[in-house]
């Protein structure tokens, strides 16, 4: 399944912003790259 935080393809997806800043305090590097951009969304992520 794709997860729609980190948008990549794994088998227990995050499903909110609560299991992704858990999954961050796990050191999993996806979720922590995904949980800053949810944090800063003003920062320059834009085309
Ligand atoms: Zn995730």
């Amino acid at each position: 399944m794709k997860c729609q935080f980190c948008h990549q393809d794994v088998e227990n997806p995050c499903h909110n912003a609560q299991e992704i800043e858990r999954r961050a305090t796990s050191s999993i590097e996806r979720c922590e790259k995904a949980l800053k951009s949810l944090q800063a969304p003003e920062s320059g992520g834009r085309h």
